[in-house]
């Protein structure tokens, strides 16, 4: 299992978070990163490039960007055992039926404080460790 960032496993989860077909990608414009090595962290800030169309999560229209959402972070796998936490403010768009709507991130759920790969990868420390 590859838990690099991005992934390119085929399993369905993992899929959707990487297929164009979602409508969901960001094109980012910049990537900053920066470790902290006190507090053990490694802080990765992700922005959108404004210019960038985005789908409506409700009806899949696409619009041009709109604003921004509050900021969020999103709890990923370690790197080199350093807590890892991506950092982003999500575009909206203003779609004529649902309003100012924020876009769907691809590397998390919607509403989800862990990005899909941590999850998977709880998930997957769940499953090797039941006992029958
Ligand atoms: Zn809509």
């Amino acid at each position: 299992m590859n838990y690099a960032f991005p992934m390119e496993e085929s399993d369905g989860k993992q899929q959707r978070a990487l297929s164009a077909d979602t409508g969901s990608i960001l094109a980012l414009e910049r990537v900053d990163v920066r470790l902290e090595v006190e507090g053990q962290a490694v802080h990765i800030s992700l922005e959108q490039d404004s210019e960038s169309r985005f789908r409506c999560p409700k009806c899949d229209r696409e619009y041009g960007y709109y604003d921004y959402a509050p900021g969020r972070t999103w709890r990923h796998l370690n790197i080199c055992q350093f807590q890892t936490l991506v950092h982003a403010r999500v575009p909206r768009v203003n779609c004529e039926e649902h309003g100012v709507v924020q876009v769907q991130v691809p590397w998390a759920e919607p509403h989800g404080r862990f990005t899909i790969l941590m999850e998977r990868f709880v998930i997957d420390v769940l499953l090797a460790c039941q006992t029958a």
